[in-house]
């Protein structure tokens, strides 16, 4: 982030524009929303800039900016379609102590204007450093049509009333409130008028007073293989409620950005082989926050019933007699074989799919090898990338084929996927060069769809 975006106070304060064509007028158009004192420096303004002046909007000085004239500015725009012109001006008020933006030149500028939805109090502003402007403007038709014109009228309505709902306590009960009030009952009365909104915000004061508290209860949510958007809608609402989120290693930086800003994140991520927050440090926290009332989010890689060790939590919190229920998720293996287009199961090739880990408590898993080495099973095994060897010689010992293909699939679904065509000669071999330090899943019998002949290959995926 280049660009730290700010709301600056401008009421009362001083803003210096040089400039009286388009850009300027543009720029003035935005500020003429704030309570700002406006000077506009020019010896040559547009019409509207006069009127402007007459009407007491701003003040009109009609000559070219000169030492001294941006003193006490905050803001100092430099719109005078010359870059010469505005090389000058904006020296001056770099000089004065002012904030410098030259229109269309981000190199020199040291502010921005980004787009704005106005719906005043709520103002959103979108940047994109200057990288994508027609993206920002995408972003401002999305959000403008998504959001209601009323929405500023129904904040500033809120606004008088933030005191009333003290009576709530702080925290969820307070959160609901106000989220019925913006997205339900605010909506619904303003509909009537302005008028309707105060007596509607009293009844459901009243409404939620009368509500008991919530209990704790616990989400035990699968956030899928890493792609923010394969995560289900009820996964995301969890998310957007939750007061508290409990969350593996395996869990992406893009899918922790979708929680409620004020939850607390506790994160007990599990390495493989290294160290990690023992499962009773981690039923204890879940029974903590449950039990004090917090609407807590468990989050688990994929599918949360796929070696997510979920029983052991289920029985804790069961125990402590706190409510919970399961969200499903796309475990591993199922975003892994959509990237090499195969199917899990395919008629006249397997009837049955086994998905088997690579590492048990104990060390090595065992598995039925007699039935997986016959011709055309397939296996999608997880944790499978320390015990490739093992494998390895446990199928070959028991007859399976050695030209049987492999497939392992790191980072599936995201960014940074990789997949690696092998046969089960040489899968350790393989694995070790390709150097797979991402989560990675091995698919016994599958190659992928459009896999050149048996030399092993390895496709970094590529984004356009
Ligand atoms: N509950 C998870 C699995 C947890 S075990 C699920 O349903 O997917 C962790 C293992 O899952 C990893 O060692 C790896 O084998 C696999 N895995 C998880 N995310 C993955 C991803 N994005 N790509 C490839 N394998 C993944």
């Amino acid at each position: 982030m280049d660009h730290f975006p700010i709301f600056v106070a401008t009421s009362g304060r001083r803003i210096v524009l040089s400039g009286g064509g388009d850009a300027a007028l543009a720029k003035l158009r935005l500020l003429l929303k704030t309570k700002a004192n406006i000077s506009v420096f020019t010896p040559k303004p547009a019409s509207e800039i006069v009127q402007w002046a007459a009407t007491g909007k701003l003040t009109l000085i009609k000559r070219a900016m000169e030492p001294g004239d941006a003193m006490c500015a905050v803001l100092f725009y430099a719109a005078d379609e010359d870059s010469v012109e505005d090389a000058r001006t904006s020296a001056i008020a770099n000089a004065d102590g002012a904030l410098v933006n030259v229109v269309d030149n981000l190199a020199d500028s040291q502010f921005i204007t980004p787009a704005i939805v106005d719906r005043d109090p709520v103002t959103i502003a979108i940047g994109t450093e200057g990288a994508a402007p027609v993206l920002a403007r995408a972003i401002k038709a999305d959000l403008e049509e998504r959001l209601p014109a009323t929405l500023g009228t129904l904040a500033r309505i809120g606004k008088t009333f933030r005191k009333m709902s003290y009576s709530l306590p702080f925290g969820r009960a307070r959160r609901d409130f106000w989220r019925d009030y913006y997205f339900n009952a605010g909506p619904k009365a303003i509909a009537d008028g302005v008028d309707a909104v105060r007596p509607a915000l009293d009844d459901l004061l009243n409404a939620h007073l009368a509500r008991d508290a919530r209990e704790g209860h616990i989400a035990f949510v699968g956030a899928g293989p890493g792609d923010p958007e394969l995560l289900t809608l009820k996964a995301r609402r969890a998310l957007d409620e939750a007061d508290v989120v409990i969350y593996d290693r395996l869990i992406s930086k893009e899918i922790l950005e979708l929680a409620r800003r004020e939850a607390i994140m506790l994160d007990v991520g599990k390495e493989g082989f290294g160290p990690s927050t023992s499962q009773d440090t981690i039923n204890d926290l879940l029974v903590e926050h449950g039990a004090s009332g917090a609407q807590v989010v468990r989050l688990k890689s994929g599918d949360a019933t796929v070696f997510g060790r979920l029983d052991e939590e289920l029985d804790a919190v069961t125990a402590a007699g706190i409510g919970w229920h399961i969200v499903p998720g796309i475990t591993a293996a199922s975003a892994a074989v959509a990237s090499i287009g195969q199917s899990l199961t395919k008629r006249g090739r397997n009837a049955s799919v086994r998905f088997l880990t690579g590492h048990d408590m104990q060390g090595f898993a065992d598995h039925d090898w007699a039935a997986l080495a016959a011709p055309n099973e397939v296996a999608a095994i997880y944790m499978g990338k320390k015990s490739a060897r093992f494998v390895q010689g446990r199928l070959i010992m028991h007859g399976a084929d050695q030209n049987t293909p492999i497939t392992v699939i790191e980072n599936a679904s995201r960014p940074n996927q990789r997949v690696l065509s092998t046969t089960l000669a040489h899968l350790p071999t393989d694995l070790a060069d390709a150097n797979m330090t991402g989560p990675a899943l091995t698919f016994y019998g599958l190659a992928p769809r459009d896999a050149s002949e048996a030399a092993a290959t390895l496709i970094t995926r590529e984004f356009a």
